[in-house]
């Protein structure tokens, strides 16, 4: 406890001593999840960049994923009022969306606008778009860094046989610059859904799962898991 360790399941100490995998999500879990913002793009010339990083901070009102926090501080810092919204509700594991002067607005990962974005994305960054209807009208390019524990831990888990997978909801190219760095397989651009059908597959082949999350996109994977160690924000869901 003067560690901040809850323990709610006796059972799952037991358990966790002959898990084969760990399933680790990235953001927040293995990197700091304390972004900074590196880069706002114009993707049209409908709206100056003061306008785009006010929507931006407005729709992040919103939020609690550790992205918003940093938007709306990178807005502040700059006395950018945020845009004011009538509605905003997030989108599990792809970001939020809300409605303001009539318009709707969605703030997404690469992966759930589907298109190709004709643009320079810094080397393993995060990308968000920022959509109008149905267009995107900017982008905004974030970056966190690793926990100094993070290396250690995966050390740690494979000197004792536990294979760790890291399952993450971010693009490939910042995928694999983590993995890269950590010596760990991964996978990239996972929905919730998705999360929760690598613990079903891998419980179906028999072995015993552990997983490790930090957000509301890790809650299926983290219930169904043999044993599910929610971490910041996650111990709310
Ligand atoms: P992870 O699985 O690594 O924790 P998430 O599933 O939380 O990542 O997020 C996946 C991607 O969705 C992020 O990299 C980001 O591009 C986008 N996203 C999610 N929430 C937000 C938000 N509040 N603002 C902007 N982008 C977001
Ligand atoms: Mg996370």
């Amino acid at each position: 406890a003067s560690r901040g360790l809850l323990v709610k399941d006796r059972q799952a100490l037991e358990i966790a001593q002959d898990a084969d995998v760990i399933i680790l999500d990235k953001t927040g879990t293995l990197t700091t999840g304390e972004f900074k913002v590196l880069d706002v793009k114009l993707l049209n010339d409908k709206y100056t960049k003061e306008e785009i990083i006010a929507l931006l901070a407005g729709i992040e009102g919103g939020s609690s994923h550790p992205i918003a926090q940093s938007i709306i501080s990178f807005a502040e810092q700059q006395d950018i009022r945020p845009a004011s919204f009538d509605s905003i509700d997030v989108i599990s594991g792809s970001g939020v969306e809300g409605k303001a002067g009539g318009h709707r607005y969605q703030l997404i990962s690469q992966k759930a606008y589907g298109r190709n974005l004709d643009m320079d994305i810094p080397k393993g960054a995060t990308l968000s778009v920022l959509v109008e209807n149905d267009d995107a009208i900017g982008a905004v390019a974030l970056g966190d860094e690793l926990k100094p524990t993070s290396k250690e831990l995966i050390k740690a888990l494979k000197k004792n046989n536990i294979q760790p997978i890291m399952a993450t909801g971010d693009n490939e190219k910042a995928a694999q610059g983590v993995a890269e760095v950590l010596g760990i397989e991964y996978r990239s651009n996972q929905s919730p859904q998705d999360k929760y059908e690598l613990v079903k597959t891998l419980k179906d082949e028999g072995k015993k799962v552990i997983m490790v999350g930090d957000g509301v996109n890790d809650a299926p994977s983290l219930a169904l898991a043999d044993v599910g160690i929610a971490i910041g924000a996650g111990t709310q869901v």
